[in-house]
């Protein structure tokens, strides 16, 4: 790729953060180089839902999102299907992201991220080792002993991001001291539109339908309080099937029908929010920013988020203009921050309240949230307003597609 008259972003790190940073970026006309450690592009793990805005931004930066994943409602109910809480989205939100939230697979994501990027921006097994910052450009230094130089560097490298390390020091990592097995299966006809969180009174037990390269699903997960000094369960099947007991018939079917080949097992870590993200030429999206508990189902989404807000901001500046870059990722931030420090703190809280509150306190709390509208107003209705106030800040203007010529052949740098 050719030096553009608009300056080269380098962007470390090609998960779903790195990936929309760049195609907004090139979108926007910059030459961009989009460096990843792995020797191919691998969906780190395997469910997925996303809400409306990363929706719209997906589309907005060129994605195929026809048929991405398949709509639904979501209710939080208790473990016998009494339904505690409802997301409710206007209609008009409702029906242009089906339902608002969508179910998929990752690798049905990162597949469609990739096969949008313009030949010659991945560069794959280039592990960051060095950054120097200095006389107006950023300058890399990688395991394979490439060198690189560019204008901007954004850091996209996940919850243990070198470049976050770089610009502002280790921290530790929150252990939340919660594991999550999740699942999925495919089914021959299409599921109803419905998304269910559930709990009793330590485990969450959960599905959502899924849609994956033009086949219809479930995904589901088993989330509960685990002690990450013990070994995890051997036979993640049975351990999900002995959790679930209790828990709707719907949700067991699903469990027992699942391939063991299609399970997996996290510990859920996140770090406190970060005071300040940028400094000098160099800034952070995503978990490399704000790692989020999958208690959100929010990480993913706001990394895309954060990249199409980074590429505006640097689109009104010169980046020849080190001040004026200083200022670019300053205003990026300062819009963040406050959107992505409330979903990853109520992620951690929420995660909290239902996994590990003292146990005289538990049959307390199921009271409240079955008898009160707590629940609704800090879960059911705070989401929504997340969501809508997302929408409101994207613009559906060109450079990116509009409404009208939203389902185009997305737009392809030269070589
Ligand atoms: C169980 C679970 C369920 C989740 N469910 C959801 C959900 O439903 N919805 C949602 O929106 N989010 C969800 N999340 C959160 C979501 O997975 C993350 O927030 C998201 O992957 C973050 O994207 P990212 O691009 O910032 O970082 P990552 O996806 O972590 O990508 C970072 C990339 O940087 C690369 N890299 C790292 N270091 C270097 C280096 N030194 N040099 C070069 N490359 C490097 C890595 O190989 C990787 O490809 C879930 C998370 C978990 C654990």
């Amino acid at each position: 790729m050719g030096t553009s008259i608009k300056g080269t972003i380098a962007i470390v790190g090609a998960g779903p953060g790195g990936m929309a940073a760049a195609l907004a970026a090139i979108r926007l006309g910059f030459n961009v180089a989009l460096f990843e450690r792995a020797t191919e592009i691998k969906a780190a793990g395997n469910i997925l839902n996303l809400w409306p805005p990363p929706q719209k931004i997906l589309k907005l930066i060129g994605v195929d999102t026809e048929d991405l994943g398949a709509p639904c409602r979501t209710f939080f109910e208790r473990h016998d299907g009494k339904v505690r809480a409802e997301v409710i989205l206007p209609p008009e939100v409702e029906r242009e992201y089906g339902g608002g939230f969508i179910g998929l697979l990752r690798w049905g994501l990162y597949k469609r991220m990739v096969d949008a990027l313009p030949p010659g921006v991945l560069r794959l097994d280039h592990t960051l080792t060095g950054v120097r910052d200095g006389a107006g450009k950023v300058h890399l230094t990688f395991a394979n002993g490439q060198n690189f130089e560019a204008d901007v560097l954004v850091g996209a490298d996940g919850i243990n991001s070198f470049v976050r390390k770089w610009l502002w020091g280790d921290a530790p990592i929150r252990h939340q001291r919660l594991h999550l097995v999740g699942g999925y299966l495919f089914l021959d006809t299409p599921p109803e539109g419905r998304g269910v969180i559930a709990h009793n009174r330590t485990t969450q037990v959960s599905y959502t339908p899924i849609r994956h390269e033009g086949k219809w699903g479930y995904e589901w997960w088993v989330l509960e309080a685990c002690d990450p000094s013990q070994p995890p369960p051997g036979d993640l099947l049975a351990y999900s099937r002995d959790r679930a007991r209790g828990f709707t018939q719907r949700v067991r079917d699903l469990i027992d029908a699942t391939p063991v080949a299609h399970l997996q097992r996290w510990e859920i870590r996140d770090r406190p929010p970060l005071k300040q993200w940028s400094k000098g030429r160099a800034t952070l999206v995503g978990d490399a920013a704000h790692p989020t508990s999958p208690y959100a189902a929010y990480g993913a989404g706001m990394s895309i988020e954060d990249g199409y807000f980074l590429a505006r901001e640097l689109d009104a500046v010169s980046l020849s203009d080190t001040e004026a870059v200083r200022q670019a990722l300053q205003r990026y931030e300062d819009r963040r921050k406050p959107h992505t420090a409330q979903v990853s703190q109520g992620a951690y809280h929420t995660g909290r309240a239902f996994h590990h509150m003292p146990k005289a306190l538990r049959p307390v709390r199921d009271w409240v949230f079955d008898h009160t509208p707590v629940l609704q107003k800090f879960v059911g209705d705070a989401m929504p307003g997340h969501i809508l106030s997302q929408l409101a800040e994207i613009e559906d203007a060109p450079p990116f597609e509009t409404a009208a010529n939203r389902h185009r052949v997305p737009v392809r740098a030269a070589p």
